[in-house]
Order: structure tokens, then sequence, then C-alpha cells
């Protein structure tokens, strides 16, 4: 949530109007409004909601309202329902965009007070004003039954995401993933190639893996993804030094002796007497590399995808 900028703070300032995040808000003679503006020189939204504001009447406010454009430095007018959304130009001095705001909604009021409307819910029909709700960057004025219905729709889609898939499926999708990709690099060593780039897609296989299984698709989901990535690697690298070892002493290949030499080759990144060490790990560390490049993009996506705007609604005090 960001800070209220001056022209707003200033705006607030005239009409004595609460400040609740980067938005002000407060009443005019009965009529409820509400200004923001994302930063400084961006433009200033100004919300309001009529009771029963029909289209006819619309078409004659926006007439007037349009006729005297410039005097608002008015850039867009737009009605939803019964809301109404001015965006007027918040370039040069925080003091001038904070008049022209002021003047915008001194005109509004003396102008819904002739057409004798009333103030309402951003909702429904609920004449007057009921309580303020911060609903993401903007408050508005919600009616105590629009307020319950909202918050309970919001709650069945909350626990809707929430029943998606489930994360130890998750991380069994992720491990095999990651397990084929070490499969992938022992085959490409085999073949006498430079095996670390496998790194790089083993984040996909991963995350392929996650998803084929049902993993549910939250904050975790990343790091689950990088763990197993890692091991992934880890696992590749060790068993590649024990297909090395097997090769080396030439009994052909068993799967007891695999795991022999597997638990054996964990020593390569130490023993420099059986090993050569220092090739072990700059293996390890050119596929975790990889793994790293590949896995980057991979992550930041998954967190676009989690990240998506929390619908909130949260009552004013
Ligand atoms: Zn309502």
């Amino acid at each position: 949530m960001g800070r209220a900028s001056k022209a707003v703070l200033t705006l607030a300032g005239k009409f004595g109007w609460r400040v609740n995040g980067s938005a002000v808000a407060g009443m005019i003679d009965g009529y409820w409004f509400c200004a923001c503006q994302a930063k400084p020189g961006a433009a200033v939204i100004v919300s309001t909601a009529i009771s029963g504001l029909k289209t006819l009447e619309y078409r004659n406010l926006a007439q007037e309202i349009e006729a005297a454009t410039e005097n608002y430095s008015l850039l867009d007018m737009r009605n939803a329902g019964n809301s109404l959304e001015f965006t007027i130009r918040g370039t040069g001095k925080s003091d001038d965009a904070a008049i022209r705001a002021e003047k915008l909604i001194n005109d509004l009021v003396s102008k819904f007070k002739k057409m004798g409307m009333p103030s309402g819910c951003s909702f429904c029909d609920a004449e007057g004003f009921h309580a303020f709700y911060r609903v993401g960057e903007e408050i508005i004025n919600i009616c105590p039954e629009c307020a319950s219905r909202v918050s309970i729709e919001l709650k069945a889609m909350d626990g809707q995401g929430a029943e998606q898939g489930s994360y130890y499926m998750g991380i069994m999708g992720a491990l095999l993933g990651a397990l084929i990709g070490s499969l992938i690099w022992l085959g490409i060593s085999q073949l006498g190639f430079y095996a670390s780039i496998v790194g790089y897609f083993m984040a996909f296989l991963s995350y392929k893996g996650y998803k084929l299984l049902g993993g549910r698709i939250g904050s975790y989901t990343p790091a689950i993804i990088i763990a197993s990535v890692f091991l992934g690697v880890l696992i590749a690298q060790i068993a590649d030094t024990a297909l090395e070892l097997i090769q080396y002493v030439e009994t052909g290949f068993s799967m007891p002796l695999f795991g022999f030499s597997f638990i054996l080759a964990i020593r390569g990144f130490f023993d420099n007497e059986l090993f050569n060490v220092g090739k072990i790990w700059l293996n390890l560390g050119l596929g975790l590399l990889f793994a790293f490049l590949g896995s980057y993009r991979m992550v930041s996506g998954i967190r676009k995808e989690t990240s998506r705007k929390q619908l909130n609604i949260e009552k004013l005090p």
C-alpha cells in the first residue's frame, strides 16, 4: 500500500478528510468521496457513488461536467452502476492538482443536490453513507448488506484456491522431475559430453513433475522446486562419479555395485587420494550455476502466478 501524495493530503486538509494508505476519503454535505494518486504527478482519481444514478441522469451529469472539463483538467469520467470515477491530470504543482480536485468535488456536490440525487452504496441502490471500506487502493462506501455479501464471496474464492492441489504430491512430482533430469545428466555424461548444462533444464523438468502430480501452486512452490533441483544436481554428480568408479574397476555394472560405489563416490567431494576432487567440485559448481540460471526465470514466473493481487475488503475504523 502506497503513501498518500502531497496533492491528496492537501485535499484532505481542506475538507477535513481521513487518510488511509495512498487514498483520502470523507464527506461533504452528506456526499462521500475518495481521492487517490498513485504517485506525485500521476493522475488523481476521484470516486463516489450516487443512489439511483439512472442512465439518463448520468448523461445529464456527464454533459454538464464535460462542458467544464478544462476547469478540472479532467482526463476521463466513467460510471459503473451507481459508482462514478473521475480522472484528473495530476502533473504540475501538488497544490494545483488539489485545487482542480477540490473544484470538481464542489461542483459535483452542487450538481448532485440540484438533481436531487442522494449519496449511495458503491454496489447497490442503498441511499446514504454507511461505512468506508478499503478495497485495493481505493476507499468506497458500502452498505452493511453488500459488505457481508462481498466478504462471503471473497472467502468462498479464497477457499477454492486453498483446496487446489497438495504440497505433498508437489514435492513427489518435483523430485521425480529432477531425478529424470539426473538420468539425462548421466546419459549425456556417459556419451562423453559436459553434462552440467542439464542443470539448466532441471528446473523445468522439476516444475513439470510438480504440476503433473497435482502440486499446489503457492508461496512454498519456488522453494520446493529449488530444493529438488539442488538435490537432482547433487545426486547426478555423485552418481556420475560412481559410474566412473565402476568403469575403473572393470567388473561390469550391477545394482549392488552401483549402490556401493554411490556411497563411496560421496568421498569424491573431499578424498584427494582416490578422486579428482577439484574436477568433481567444478562439475557440481557448473551444474548448480546452470541450474540457477534455469531456475531463475522459472521461479520468477511462479512468483507472478502466486502473487496475483489478493482481493481484500477491510472496514476502516
Ligand atoms: Zn449496498
